[in-house]
């Protein structure tokens, strides 16, 4: 008789690793706490879902040890992926900056395929199946919180992170292995809006432009990033501030000087808008400092920027002495604010950090402490930036442990 197989979680993990567990001849049964499968993988990628991304670098995924990540990319990574979901229908589209998406542009068309492609490979979905514990006698026991119990040769644990808890990922996954020795590192939110220090941010909530985002740890410049940036009532908001999040947060909860420097004025460096400030303002040296900004930069930034510069904004430009100046293109190309925080589980998109990759076997996904476990996605420590690749590493994890837990011999 065939391995029976019990995956936990139906996310996109899960689902990847049912499939696949399914082509080996396994009988695979899926559990769900939720109603349905695949709630978080909807929200992905704003309804459109960013599956994969054309710029694959390994410097885009981390976690502690990245020896670890690779090895499991190697089997499968983006080429496969592409291929993997072209054979189930979904045509891939580019939009320019490397992030792929369906040519659909819904992130339902993946969710749809997934589904389909289970229920074609005979695999067994139970959803409303809350896993509360696993043992392991001869076989695996899952209990489910309704007090039922499944037995199975081998488990896969996808349960997800903490990121999104109303999805269904809110981090008990942990819990379950932890009574079989599997542990975490430490662990915060990621990909997640920060929150800065000041009392400035009501006056320019919903500041939107395109800039620089740098973070400055203990004075030293750690990762930059430029997009679409949006000051909020509590902080900034936007991809830049999302791909430096995690560094932000580790660094701020670790208690160093953690900082962002923002630049308004996009990609000019601090001379060009020096000279350029000059040159404005010998062209019109009788405007107020006020007025004198009008049309250079968003109309709520200027009185925040002169309080900011402690100049007088009925000043006249004319009379701005250069190193005035100086400190006006200083703060526009760098306006530094301190992180005081970030917006917390409810908003991150993924968990940094997570159970230990060196307690599992990257070659199969198998638990080096406990025969027979599996792990696949975001419940363990790897994380990736924005574009695609937490994505990738739930396909990639996600076939791997499927297909071996389908089949290596049973010991
Ligand atoms: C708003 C948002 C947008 C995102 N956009 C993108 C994007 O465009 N591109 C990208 O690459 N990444 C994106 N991500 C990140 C990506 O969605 C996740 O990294 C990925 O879905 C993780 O997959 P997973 O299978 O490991 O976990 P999840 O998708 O979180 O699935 C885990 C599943 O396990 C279930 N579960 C948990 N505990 C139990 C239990 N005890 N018993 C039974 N079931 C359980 C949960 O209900 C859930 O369905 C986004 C995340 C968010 C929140």
């Amino acid at each position: 008789m065939s391995i029976k197989v019990a995956i936990i979680g139906g996310g996109a993990s899960g689902m990847m690793a049912a499939i696949n567990c399914a082509y080996t001849g396994a009988r695979v049964v899926l559990l769900e706490r939720n109603d349905r499968v695949g709630k978080k993988l909807l929200a992905t990628g704003n309804g459109r879902c960013n599956y994969t991304n054309e710029n694959m670098r390994m410097d885009f995924l981390h976690g502690e040890d990245h020896q670890f990540i690779e090895k499991v990319m190697e089997k499968f990574g983006r080429d496969q992926t592409l291929d993997f979901f072209e054979k189930l229908g979904i045509t891939p589209a580019n939009e320019g900056d490397g992030k792929i998406f369906p040519l659909s542009f819904q992130s339902s068309s993946m969710l749809d395929v997934l589904r389909y492609e289970m229920e074609r490979m005979g695999v067994e979905v139970l959803t409303d199946s809350y896993v509360v514990e696993i043992t392991r006698r001869k076989n695996f026991i899952i209990r489910l919180k309704t007090g039922e119990a499944i037995e199975a040769h081998r488990v896969i644990l996808t349960t997800g992170g903490k990121a999104m808890p109303v999805s269904g990922s809110d981090g008990n996954g942990y819990s379950l292995v932890k009574p079989l020795g599997h542990v975490t590192n430490r662990i915060t939110p990621a990909l997640v809006q920060l929150k800065l220090k000041g009392d400035k941010f009501k006056q320019i909530n919903g500041v939107r432009f395109v800039g620089r985002v740098s973070l400055h740890i203990d004075g030293k410049p750690v990762k930059e990033d430029f997009g679409d940036v949006l000051f909020t009532d509590y902080g900034i908001s936007g991809p830049p501030v999302l791909q430096i999040s995690r560094e932000a947060i580790r660094a701020q909860e670790a208690g160093r000087d953690t900082r962002v420097k923002v630049s308004i004025i996009s990609e000019k460096s601090k001379e060009v808008v020096f000279s350029y400030l000059r040159e404005r303002f010998e062209n019109m040296p009788e405007r107020t400092l006020e007025f004198g900004l009008i049309g250079f930069i968003n109309k709520r930034l200027i009185l925040p920027i002169i309080k900011e510069l402690n100049l007088d904004k009925s000043k006249a430009v004319g009379s701005l002495e250069n190193r005035e100046i100086s400190a006006m293109a200083d703060l526009l190309t760098g306006w530094e604010f301190q992180v005081a925080g970030n917006k917390g589980w409810g908003q991150a998109q993924t968990t940094a950090g997570g159970i230990l990759t060196r307690d599992v076997d990257p070659d199969t996904m198998e638990s080096r402490l406990l025969k027979g476990l599996f792990f696949a996605g975001e419940v363990l420590d790897v994380d990736g930036d924005c574009g695609g690749y937490n994505l990738q590493w739930a396909w990639s994890s996600g076939y791997l442990a499927g297909l071996s837990a389908g089949t290596l011999p049973v010991s």
